[in-house]
């Protein structure tokens, strides 16, 4: 099969589709490979390393989509790629088409196969493809509310850890998934004082069970929110109602009875967000103040450790891809349900049924 990889173009987007080690496996396996010129430059793979990996280097992307069968990327095509889509090709990248009826239309127009990272399923439950990006955010999460924690950038001046004779900050946060787990990872290990609340008993007990003494789990009530919430250094949103948008756990009222110079870091922005008083922000300006409480809410916080989250990704979308390309798409889907419930468009219908309810259309 010949896979083709474009250069994203999405603003900010580092990303890319596959990494010269995916591009030598998938070689390996005696498909060729097209990538665009540069595609790799954000990840510090250049031209030469994808060569040596076993592909060829286009100079446009027009050359790139004329020539594969199937497209790799990373962030749902925009108009102009989706115009270049075919109904002989498949596209495997991150498309969220539920909340974009304009790319949903243009990509059944286009009467390509479609296959969304964000739906194809795990054999133990869960979104295997998704996964990796919340263990980006969640370990992100606190690396940035540290630095939002120092004087400079309005904060507290209080360093996570403390130091001997000084104590360490208390960071809590809402939701044990795997946003929360990865969160708390990174917060023990600088050793702030971690409290982790979920609505999930499950999740807790296997957090304890993780972590032992070294966590506070807490069942989520609006008592224990507020009682932790109002006391924090730092606390991260990682709340997760799959298909819905996130509950708003933190008032406006709460925010503003917060300490003075407190950071939220709102994960969950990219489903709206779990504080009221949250907007989404950009890598450009990521934080600004509500009653002197710094917020951080970047909604594509794994874009900024893009080689880390680009080689995160290959390692959970090569095999897929190996298997449409050695099986060929229709073999593929037709063998695993995991990957074909990631299929969302094909031969112009919505494929998939979430998505076809959230654009009302019927699957
Ligand atoms: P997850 O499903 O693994 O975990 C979510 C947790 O929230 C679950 O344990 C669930 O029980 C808990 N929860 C749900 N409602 C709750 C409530 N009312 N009170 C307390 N706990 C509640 O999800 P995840 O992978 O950890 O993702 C969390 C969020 O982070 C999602 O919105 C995801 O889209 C987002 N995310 C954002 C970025 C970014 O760049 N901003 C990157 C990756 C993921």
């Amino acid at each position: 099969m010949r896979i083709g990889v474009p250069k994203e173009i999405k603003t900010h987007e580092y990303r890319v589709g596959l990494t010269p080690t995916a591009v030598r496996e998938v070689c390996a396996h005696g498909h060729t490979v097209l990538i665009q010129t540069g595609a790799g430059a954000g990840i510090d793979a250049d031209d030469a390393a994808y060569r040596q990996a076993g592909a060829t280097i286009a100079d446009t992307a027009e050359a790139v989509f004329a020539a594969a069968d199937m497209i790799v990327k990373v962030k749902e095509p925009q108009p102009a790629e989706c115009a270049l889509m075919r109904p002989d090709q498949v596209l495997f990248t991150y498309l969220h088409l539920a909340a974009d009826p304009p790319q949903a239309r243009a990509l059944q127009e286009s009467g390509c196969t479609a296959v969304a990272y964000e739906t194809v399923t795990g054999p133990r439950g869960g979104l295997p493809l998704l996964a990796p990006m919340s263990e980006v955010a969640g370990r992100m999460a606190v690396q940035a509310g540290a630095h939002c924690l120092e004087k400079a950038q309005g904060g507290r001046g209080v360093l996570l850890g403390g130091v001997p004779g000084v104590p360490a900050a208390k960071v809590v946060i809402l939701g044990g998934g795997v946003v929360g787990t990865n969160a708390a990872r990174m917060a023990m290990g600088l050793e702030a004082h971690v409290t982790v609340i979920d609505k999930n008993v499950e999740r807790l007990r296997a957090l304890d069970e993780l972590f032992g003494a070294r966590i506070s789990t807490l069942y989520a009530t609006v008592d224990a929110i507020e009682q932790e919430v109002l006391s924090a250094d730092l606390v991260v949103g990682a709340v997760l109602v799959p298909g819905d948008s996130a509950p708003r756990l933190v008032s406006r009222a709460m925010v503003g009875r917060m300490l003075t110079g407190a950071v939220l870091v709102d994960v969950a922005i990219d489903q709206g967000g779990c504080f009221e008083t949250s907007r989404a922000t950009t890598h450009d300006r990521p934080t600004y103040e509500v009653d002197g409480v710094v917020h951080y809410c970047v909604a594509n916080m794994p874009g900024a450790v893009a080689r880390t989250s680009t080689y995160a990704l290959n390692n959970v979308t090569l095999p897929f891809v190996l298997a449409l390309a050695d099986k060929g798409p229709t073999a593929a889907l037709r063998d695993d349900p995991h990957l074909r419930a990631g299929l969302n468009v094909m031969a112009g219908k919505l494929t998939h049924d979430g998505v076809a309810h959230a654009l009302g259309e019927s699957a």
